[in-house]
C-alpha cells in the first residue's frame, strides 16, 4: 500500500511555526516511505475561511521547500460530504436534533455544575416522528449529530504508543450543520478515505477528534464499504520557553513575520525536524538531508520547548556555510549582484541574516563613518599601503610594514587598523575584507580624508 499522508490547514489564519512543524513532519514521511504528501485546505467554515490566507498558505509551503504532490480544497468537495452524509442517515447512524444553541448551552452549564462530564443527552433520539414533524414545521431545521458506539476506543500511535479513549467520556458530534453545511470532523474523514491517506499525522490537540474520527470511519465503512481509517500519529505541542502554549505568539512566530525578519526557510526546517528528539539542532541546507534521519521512534512524549532565539543561532549557523551557489540570485535581489563569491565567503561567518550582507558591502564598497583612534599612525599605515592588484596576502605583508615602521603589535596594531578600515571593532578577517576595500578608499579612510 502506498502511503499517503496530508498536511490540512483551515484557511482561517496565516500558519505559524507549530503548524509547520506538522506539515514538515508530513512531509518527511511521505518521502522517506516513497508516499504521496497531499496539501489540503479544510475550508468548509466558509465564515471563517478567506482566499488571503488561502493564498498565504500556499506562499510559506512554497518558501519553506514543502511541495506538495496532490493538492485539494474541501469546499471542491462538498457532493462527497453529501454522499456521505445521505449513507449515514440511511443506515441510522446520523440522526437530527433539534436544540439550539441556547438549549445546548444550559444543558452543558447544568451538566458541569453537577460535576458531570458536558456529553450530550441524545434527547433528540427520543423525539417520536410526531415531534420531529411539528417542530419541521414550525420552522426548525436539524443540525445532525453521529451516534456513536458505546464501547472504548483505541489506536497504536506512531508517537504516543497505545492509545485508549473511554467512550462514555465522548459527545456524539455534530457533522452536519442546520444548512446543511458539512463539520469538519466529517469532510476530514471522507476525505481522508477518498484521497488515500494512510497516516494521519497531526499535533495532539485533535486526539479526541480521532476517537471521534475512528467510530466515524467505521460507521462509514458500514454504511459506504469504504476504508480502512488510517493510522495515527500525534505529535505534542511545542511549548514557549517558559513552558506555556505557543498560540499566544502566533502572530509573532507566523511564517511570514519569520521571512520578513530574514529567517532561512532550511532554519525553520532544521530546528523543527529535530525539536522534540535527542538529536543535536544542526543548520541542514537541503531538506533532502533530513530525510534519512526522519523517525518517529525519534519523538519524545514531552512537550518541546520553541525558542526563537534557538531558531536565530540556526540561521546564523546555517548563513555560516551557505555556499555562493545557494545564496547568489539573493545576494542580487539585495542589491549586491556584483558583489562577488570572494564577498560573501569572507562576510557569511558574521552575519545572522542575509540582509545583513549589506552592511557589509557597505563597508567594502559604501559610505561609513571610520573610527580614526591614531591620525599620525593612520598617516603611517597609508603610506605603507603597497600597490594593487590585492590579494588575501596583502594584509599580513602590509600590517608587517606597519609593525616594523610604528612598533606596534597585537592588538594595538590590529584594532586602530580595523576600525579605521571598517569603523567596527569586530568583523570579517581583514585579510579577506582589505582586497574588496581597494587602496584608494583604504587610504581615503586611514586618512581622514573621506567614508
Ligand atoms: N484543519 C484541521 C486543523 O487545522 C486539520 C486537522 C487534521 O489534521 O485533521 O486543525
Amino acid at each position: 500500500m502506498t502511503v499517503g499522508v496530508r498536511f490540512a490547514p483551515s484557511p482561517t489564519g496565516r500558519l505559524h511555526v507549530g503548524n509547520a512543524r506538522i506539515a514538515l513532519v508530513n512531509w518527511l514521511y511521505a518521502r522517506k516511505h516513497g508516499g504521496t504528501f497531499l496539501l489540503r485546505l479544510d475550508d468548509t467554515d466558509t465564515e471563517r475561511s478567506k482566499q488571503e490566507h488561502a493564498d498565504a498558505i500556499l506562499r510559506d509551503m512554497e518558501w519553506l521547500g514543502l511541495a506538495h504532490d496532490t493538492f485539494a480544497r474541501e469546499s471542491d468537495r462538498m457532493d462527497r460530504y453529501a454522499a456521505a452524509t445521505e449513507a449515514l442517515k440511511a443506515s441510522g447512524r446520523l440522526y437530527p436534533c433539534y436544540e439550539t444553541p441556547g438549549e445546548l448551552e444550559l444543558k452543558r452549564k447544568s451538566l458541569l455544575t453537577r460535576g458531570l462530564p458536558p456529553i450530550y443527552d441524545r434527547a433528540a433520539l427520543k423525539l417520536t416522528a410526531d415531534e420531529r414533524r411539528k417542530l419541521e414545521g414550525d420552522g426548525h431545521r436539524p443540525h445532525w449529530r453521529l451516534k456513536l458506539g458505546a464501547g472504548d476506543v483505541a489506536w497504536d500511535d506512531l508517537v504516543r504508543g497505545p492509545c485508549h479513549f473511554l467512550g462514555a467520556h465522548l459527545s456524539d458530534p455534530v457533522l452536519v450543520r442546520e444548512d446543511g453545511r458539512p463539520l469538519y470532523t466529517l469532510s476530514s474523514a471522507v476525505d481522508d478515505i477518498d484521497l488515500g491517506i494512510t497516516h494521519v499525522i497531526r499535533g495532539e490537540d485533535h486526539v479526541a477528534n480521532t476517537a471521534v474520527q475512528i467510530q466515524l470511519f467505521q460507521a462509514l465503512f458500514e454504511a459506504m464499504g469504504r476504508g480502512p481509517a488510517p493510522v495515527f500519529a500525534h505529535l505534542p505541542l511545542l511549548v514557549d520557553a517558559s513552558g506555556g502554549a505557543l498560540s499566544k505568539r502566533f502572530g509573532s512566530l507566523s511564517l511570514e513575520t519569520l521571512r520578513d525578519d530574514g529567517i532561512e526557510p532550511m532554519a525553520i526546517n532544521s530546528l523543527l525536524a529535530h525539536l522534540g528528539t535527542a538529536d543535536p539542532v544542526e543548520p541542514f541546507l537541503h531538506l533532502g538531508d533530513l530525510i534519512q534521519g526522519f523517525d518517529f521512534k525519534r519523538f519524545g512524549r514531552a512537550a518541546p520547548r520553541f525558542d526563537p532565539r534557538e531558531l536565530q543561532q540556526v540561521n546564523a549557523k546555517l548563513l555560516h556555510v551557505l555556499p555562493y551557489a545557494e545564496v547568489a540570485g539573493r545576494l542580487e535581489a539585495l542589491g549586491l549582484g556584483g558583489a562577488g563569491e570572494a564577498f560573501w565567503l569572507a562576510i557569511r561567518g558574521n552575519i545572522e541574516r542575509l540582509s545583513d550582507a549589506r552592511d557589509w558591502w557597505a563597508v567594502c564598497r559604501g559610505a561609513i563613518a571610520p573610527a580614526l583612534d591614531d591620525a599620525a599612525m593612520g598617516e603611517k599605515a597609508a603610506s605603507l599601503l603597497p600597490a594593487e592588484p590585492w590579494d588575501d596576502k596583502t594584509w599580513s605583508q602590509w600590517t608587517g610594514a606597519v609593525a616594523a615602521a610604528t612598533g606596534l603589535k597585537g592588538k594595538a596594531l590590529f584594532m586602530p587598523l580595523r576600525r579605521a578600515l571598517t569603523g567596527r571593532d569586530h568583523g570579517p578577517e581583514l585579510k579577506s575584507l582589505l582586497p574588496l576595500i581597494g587602496r584608494a578608499r583604504a587610504a581615503a579612510r586611514l586618512t581622514g580624508k573621506a567614508a
